[in-house]
């Protein structure tokens, strides 16, 4: 057995990554259990590449990294269909969820995450022999694959893929037409054409049905069934005084009717959610990790950068079913990663956060948001701004990939001077409250790893359910703009008439950071 790092130098070699989006060379850490991830299961993804030859990427986790073999006409769940495979070089672990396109050089094309889940040996099979022998048997637990297969070498690298009869097994199986992406339910050309992934909201049947639900139950939405709990219940106080309260079905009704939009800021990205199972006022909880108890079909993250015996399984969102089961966990908040799950260490945007002091008026935010805007137009950058739902503005520069957070950080910092430094009056560069005499923080700490912002339709815990609403850059010069102007109950109206303002901002602009 070879530690990761070696089995990866040829990966490593044929690539130049300044060049291609593929992730680097990074070696995983393997946990306890043998896998990377905390519950000891073995990733695989099925990966369809359009390189000079469409074909799909079979990759399964082992030691840290994942083995590979391309089969050009896919794994099939007919056992009569015997399938070429080619083994290639095994790949990092991070590749996993790698989607995108590969301008140039070895691999050039588009590729798609098509299936994903976990595999097993099967019972007495000692991986690393069975390669040598040439033959491995191993059970899939994909989404779009699953059972008893076979791989047995006939060549060098010639593989032959077979489905073994197993109740898995479906006769003159095909693939479907286009296939899609598992992740973002995207096609390769939807993919090359930079399209945002595409998460459906419920039907109107499905929302009827939540409607019907009375207490809780068993919601069926987007193939999923997700169980729901006191609907019911008053998360947070009404607004005005006299409008019925946000209640948890409130809460679920928003954030799968939201997916759509959501899907942009959220897909492939690590989540940390902020729960208030009692209100506001009641204890509220900050959660990084995925409960034992969530559901299986949830899609997790194990971080492969985290330190050994300290693997954190981060939460991934992949559409509205998993939206159900959060906003039923009483998340009321949704903070992703600003980098993703395939390349944590990059960040896709940098962050301005105007953070209000207690002595900043709703005027001096604006003033301070219109500074921004008037820099970034200079500059001539692509990037949006939002209401945060609470009292302040954040602005979100989409960057190119390959830039670091060290990147991101210094810009926003020289960026947040430049601004602070023209009105002085209103801005403190202390971190501490106490010291900060009431003024505004230009806030750019949190362009790190692992540190977040509150995500666009994201709700805030207060009356009437705020949200953290995109706006149009010109919606600053706008008298009756608000932090928390748009509540659960009145977004829709908005996205109805205006649309999403930070459609702008995706696919993400190859733009770099000018220097200051
Ligand atoms: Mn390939």
């Amino acid at each position: 057995m070879s530690e990761p790092q070696d089995r990866l130098g040829e990966y490593g070699s044929m690539r130049a990554f300044d060049e291609t989006p593929e992730p680097p060379a990074g070696p995983a850490v393997v946990g306890e259990h043998g896998a990377v991830a905390r519950d000891g299961r073995r990733r695989f993804v099925v990966q369809r590449h359009r390189a000079t030859r469409t074909h799909f990427d079979v990759r399964l986790e082992h030691d840290g990294v994942l083995l590979s073999w391309a089969v050009p006409k896919g794994p099939s769940l007919d056992p009569r269909a015997r399938r070429l495979a080619v083994r290639t070089e095994d790949h990092p672990f991070a590749y996993r969820w790698f989607e995108g396109v590969i301008a140039s050089g070895y691999g050039k094309g588009d590729v798609i995450v098509w299936d994903d889940g976990w595999w097993e040996p099967a019972p007495g099979i000692v991986v690393d022999d069975a390669l040598d022998e040439g033959k491995l048997t191993f059970t899939l637990h994909g989404a779009k694959v699953r059972g008893g297969f076979v791989l047995i070498r006939t060549g060098d690298d010639q593989w032959l893929l077979n489905k073994r009869a197993d109740d898995q097994a479906v006769s003159r199986w095909s693939i479907e037409d286009p296939p899609r992406s598992l992740l973002t339910l995207r096609t390769n050309d939807e993919v090359v054409a930079g399209e945002p992934p595409r998460w459906e909201p419920p039907t109107d049947d499905e929302l009827a049905a939540l409607d019907e639900l009375s207490g809780g139950g068993v919601w069926e939405i987007g193939g999923r069934t997700v169980a729901l709990t006191n609907l019911d219940k008053q998360l947070l106080p009404p607004r005005p005084p006299d409008a019925p309260a946000v209640t948890k079905r409130d809460l679920v009704r928003h954030y799968t009717t939201m997916a759509p939009v959501l899907a942009p800021a959220l897909a492939a990205r690590p989540v940390n959610l902020t729960r208030y199972p009692d209100g506001p006022d009641g204890e509220s909880f900050w959660q990084k990790a995925v409960p034992a108890h969530a559901p299986e079909w949830l899609r997790r993250w194990p971080d492969p950068g985290a330190r050994r015996g300290r693997t954190r399984e981060y939460l991934v969102i992949d559409g509205a079913p998993a939206l159900a089961w959060v906003a039923n966990a009483a998340a009321v908040e949704i903070h992703p990663w600003t980098s993703t799950a395939m390349t944590p260490d990059e960040p896709s945007y940098a962050l301005v956060d105007i953070d209000p002091g207690t002595d900043t008026s709703w005027d001096d935010t604006v003033l301070l948001a219109r500074q921004f805007r008037a820099a970034l137009d200079h500059l001539g950058l692509v990037a949006g701004a939002k209401v945060t739902g609470k009292r302040g503005i954040q602005v979100w520069i989409p960057v190119r990939r390959g830039l670091t957070f060290g990147d991101t950080r210094r810009f926003v910092e020289r960026l947040s001077r430049a601004v602070g430094a023209s009105v002085p009056e209103l801005v403190s560069w202390r971190w501490s409250t106490d010291e900060r005499e009431g003024r505004a923080r230009l806030d750019y700490t949190q362009n790190a790893a692992n540190r977040t912002l509150v995500a666009p339709y994201s709700v805030r815990p207060a009356a009437g359910g705020p949200v953290s609403v995109p706006i149009e850059w010109d919606e600053l010069d706008d008298p009756d703009l608000r932090p928390d102007r748009w509540t659960i109950a009145t977004l829709p109206a908005r996205l109805t008439t205006l649309g999403d303002p930070f459609r702008a901002l995706w696919p993400i602009p190859a733009q770099d950071l000018p220097a200051l």
